[in-house]
C-alpha cells in the first residue's frame, strides 16, 4: 500500500533539479533517496568550463539559499548578477547543498537506476484505480554493480539528458557506420580552449548542429584557429537558414544572444578559418583508425559531397533515456508540464523537455512546487527564486 501521508520518495538523478526536490523532499521530512548514476551533479562536470546563460539569481532557489544561509555559507556565493560557469556553479552552490546535513545521508553516488516498476502491474494491464495504490519497484544498479530492488510510494525521474546524444543520420537514426565509430566522435561540449586545446589545435573538425552548443564549440574553436591557423573548422547544419542560429527578438538573455550573434558571425564572414554549409545532412562515417580521421559523406539537395577531417563533434542535441520508465504510463514529455499519466511518477528537470532545448532551471524550481502541492494535495512549498 502507499503511503502518502509521509511518501517515501525516490529522486532519480543529482543534478540541479533532483537535489533541488530532495531538498523540498527533506524540508518536509519525507524519507527520501538520491540516486545518482555518477558523482553529484555529473552532467554539470562534464560542460563544466561552460559559462551559463542566466545570472546566478536564476540558478539559485530561495530554499536552497535559506539552507546555505543557515549554514553560514550565503556570503561566500557569487553576486546575484554574475554569470559563472558550470564548474563555480557545481562547487560554491550545488556541493554545499549536496554536502549538508539535510542530504548528505540520502544520497547514493555510484548508484544507477535501470527500471522503474509498480509492484504486480504491468503497463499493459487495464487501467485500475488500485494500480495508484502498488508501490514503485526499482531495479538498482549499486557501485559493486550488483542489484538489488527498492520501493517507494514516489519516484521523481530527474535524470536529464546529457549522457543520451542524439545520432547524426538524416530522421533521427544513425548514419552509415555511425554506431562503429561513437567512441571516437564528440558528442558533448569539449573544453576546447582548455584540457582539449591539443585534441583540436591545428587539425581539421567537423561540427554539426546549429545549437548553443554547436555555437560554443566553434566560437572556442575559432579562437584556437587565431592561435593556429591550421585549425580548420567545417560547420554543418540540417536546416536551410543562411545564418546558423536565429537570434531571439529582445532576447533577455544577454549572453545567450552574444553568443549567437558572434557564432553568426563566423559562419558568415568568410574570411575565418570557419567554413559554413546549411541543408546538408550526414550519410555515412567512416573511421580510418583511432586518432587517424574520418571520411565523412553528406548529402546536400541531392548532390553528395566527401570530406576528409581529423575530428568530428557532433552538437545536436539530447533525448532523456526513456527505458526507464518503460513499464509505466509514462507518455512522451509535454514541457514545461512535469506529470505523467503514472499516478506518483512525475518527470521534472531538463528531461521533462525532451529534445526542447530551451529548459531553464527556474523552470524546473517552478515544476518541483507544482509536484510536492500535487502530492501533498496542498500548496507546501514557497520555492520562487531569491531577489537581491
Ligand atoms: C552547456 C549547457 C549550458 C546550460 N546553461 C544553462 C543556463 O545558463 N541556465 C539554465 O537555467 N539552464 C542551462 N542549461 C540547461 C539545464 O539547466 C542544465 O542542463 C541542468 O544541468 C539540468 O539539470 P537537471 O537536474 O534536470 O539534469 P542534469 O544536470 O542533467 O542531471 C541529471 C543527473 O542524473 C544522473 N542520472 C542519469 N541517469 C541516471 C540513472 N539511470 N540513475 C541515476 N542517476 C542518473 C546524471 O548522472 C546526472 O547527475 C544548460 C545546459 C547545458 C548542456
Amino acid at each position: 500500500m502507499r503511503r502518502m501521508d509521509r511518501p517515501r520518495v525516490a529522486i532519480i538523478g543529482a543534478g540541479p533539479i533532483g537535489l533541488e526536490a530532495g531538498l523540498a523532499a527533506r524540508t518536509l521530512d519525507w524519507p527520501t533517496t538520491i540516486y545518482e548514476a555518477g558523482e553529484i551533479a555529473q552532467h554539470l562536470q562534464h560542460w563544466g568550463h561552460v559559462k551559463l546563460f542566466t545570472p546566478f539569481s536564476w540558478n539559485r532557489s530561495a530554499l536552497g539559499m535559506r539552507l546555505l544561509d543557515t549554514l553560514g555559507l550565503a556570503r561566500e556565493l557569487p553576486d546575484a548578477n554574475a554569470h559563472i560557469t558550470g564548474h563555480d556553479y557545481r562547487t560554491r552552490y550545488l556541493l554545499p547543498i549536496a554536502q549538508s546535513d539535510r542530504l548528505a545521508n540520502c544520497i547514493r553516488t555510484g548508484t544507477r537506476i535501470l527500471h522503474v516498476a509498480r509492484k504486480g502491474w504491468l503497463k499493459d494491464d487495464a487501467r485500475d484505480p488500485k494500480r495508484a495504490f502498488a508501490p514503485f519497484r526499482l531495479l538498482v544498479q549499486q557501485p559493486d554493480q550488483t542489484q538489488c530492488i527498492e520501493e517507494a510510494d514516489v519516484v521523481l525521474d530527474c535524470s536529464g539528458v546529457y549522457s543520451h546524444a542524439n545520432w547524426l543520420g538524416d530522421g533521427g537514426i544513425p548514419a552509415i557506420g555511425e554506431t562503429a565509430v561513437r567512441p571516437q566522435i564528440v558528442y558533448g561540449l569539449e573544453d576546447i580552449l582548455g584540457a582539449s586545446r591539443k585534441r583540436f589545435a591545428g587539425k581539421s573538425i567537423l561540427v554539426v548542429g546549429s545549437g548553443y552548443s554547436a555555437a560554443h564549440s566553434v566560437c572556442s574553436l575559432a579562437r584556437v584557429a587565431e592561435d593556429n591557423p591550421a585549425t580548420w573548422i567545417i560547420w554543418l547544419a540540417r536546416n536551410g537558414r543562411s545564418q546558423p542560429l536565429p537570434r531571439i527578438p529582445q532576447d533577455p538573455l544577454k549572453e545567450r544572444d552574444r553568443l549567437a550573434a558572434q557564432a553568426n558571425g563566423w559562419a558568415t564572414r568568410g574570411n575565418g578559418n570557419v567554413e559554413y554549409h546549411n541543408q546538408t545532412g550526414i550519410e555515412s562515417i567512416l573511421s580510418h583508425g583511432p586518432d587517424k580521421g574520418f571520411r565523412v559523406e553528406t548529402n546536400c539537395d541531392g548532390e553528395t559531397s566527401i570530406w576528409e577531417v581529423e575530428q568530428i563533434i557532433a552538437n545536436i542535441g539530447y533525448r532523456g533515456d526513456d527505458g526507464i520508465s518503460r513499464e509505466l504510463h509514462v507518455g512522451p514529455p509535454a514541457p514545461p508540464s512535469p506529470m505523467t499519466d503514472e499516478p506518483g511518477f512525475f518527470r521534472l528537470g531538463i528531461k521533462s523537455y525532451g529534445r526542447d532545448s530551451r529548459f531553464l532551471l527556474k523552470q524546473g524550481y517552478d515544476q518541483i512546487k507544482a509536484v510536492f502541492a500535487q502530492i501533498a494535495g496542498r500548496p507546501v512549498l514557497e520555492m520562487n527564486s531569491v531577489k537581491g
